[in-house]
């Protein structure tokens, strides 16, 4: 399907720190970006390949915004995904084929709000070209339900795990690809309804289950701060080893007053994360054992991103409920 007169929505927000960011970094990406603009440029001067008898090509970051679009678009686009399950989307830097899969896209998709930090600046290079489209699931929800962090200067952009707000990304995906995709309106809000169905039921059994954890175990201590919606939502403490974005190993400190913590409050469980190396939270372990207080080490959860293709945690859904069950077990 061709996207005649396709509006460019280029929806940018910036929350990176330069400090976090080197110049040879943002040169490098820079010199990516103007590479396959101009490569694409040449060849749209060529004779164009007839696109009115293809799908629509639509680029997500994360296998879990892939996930949510396939669920509003079935098989009529193509949705595929840049940055592989396992991989942290946080520190994810593009490959020079992830650059030209995103330039050469119809429709480009993202969770945004400072997740997908190294590729905020090739999304907002393709939103500006004529005929592109790109989209932040998380720059269009309502600013009120944002969490905000280091004295409101950061959003935590871990929204996903508020249930309610991936239902609100839900009836963005189907109404901004809607409007790109008008011939499939009818059947993409159908489809987003059924979604946001399902979303409600899982929600009302993952209540049912944190349901089952005492009220003093009611603490879910991971590698990095990625649980704070979830929290919210589901009425549970929330502790992260590292800050919203784990760029940085934990500190001494940071571990020394996490075991003071888990000691005090004699909480049995904390938990490491698919994405991220698990030593730091060994250490934290090891750190309750010297004090005579014995943690269990939980299984991994899954924070930025679903599962590899195949396993049961490669949609969203999944993941959440893997999530729900690896935390009950250890906490109840
Ligand atoms: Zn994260």
């Amino acid at each position: 399907m061709r996207l005649d007169g396709g509006k460019t929505i280029s929806i940018f927000v910036c929350t990176i720190d330069p400090k976090c960011f080197p110049m040879q970094m943002k040169s490098y990406l820079r010199f990516l970006t103007l590479f396959f603009a101009a490569t694409l440029g040449l060849v749209g001067c060529g004779p164009a390949a007839d696109k009115s008898e293809k799908k629509t090509r639509i680029i997500c970051t994360t296998g879990m915004v892939s996930d949510l679009v396939k669920q509003v678009v079935g098989n009529d686009a193509v949705v595929n995904h840049v940055i592989p399950s396992g991989l942290d989307p946080h520190t994810y830097k593009p490959t020079p084929q992830d650059v030209s899969e995103i330039m050469s896209a119809d429709i480009v998709v993202y969770s945004g709000i400072g997740l997908e930090a190294k590729l905020e600046e090739i999304l907002d290079n393709y939103g500006k070209q004529e005929g592109h489209t790109v989209f932040s699931l998380g720059a269009a929800l309502p600013d009120s339900a944002l969490i905000y962090v280091e004295n409101g200067h950061s959003v935590d952009p871990h929204f996903w795990f508020d249930l309610e707000l991936w239902s609100l990304a839900t009836t963005q995906v189907e109404m901004q690809l809607s409007e790109q995709m008008p011939d499939f309106q009818a059947v993409f809000k159908e489809r987003a309804r059924q979604y946001k169905d399902s979303l409600q039921d899982l929600k009302g059994w993952a209540q049912t289950q944190l349901s089952q954890i005492p009220a003093d175990q009611r603490v879910l201590v991971t590698v990095h701060d990625a649980f704070s919606y979830f929290g919210q939502s589901f009425e549970i403490e929330v502790r992260g080893l590292l800050g919203i974005s784990p760029e940085l190993d934990a500190g001494v400190q940071d571990v020394s007053s996490l075991v003071d913590f888990l000691v005090e409050n004699e909480i049995r469980a904390v938990f490491v994360e698919e994405s991220l190396p698990t030593r730091t939270m060994e250490a934290v372990v090891a750190g309750c054992q010297t004090y005579g207080h014995k943690v269990l080490l939980g299984e991994k959860l899954y924070a930025d991103n679903v599962g590899a293709e195949g396993t049961p945690q490669d949609t969203y859904i999944g993941m959440v409920k893997h999530n729900i069950q690896t935390i009950v077990s250890a906490l109840k």
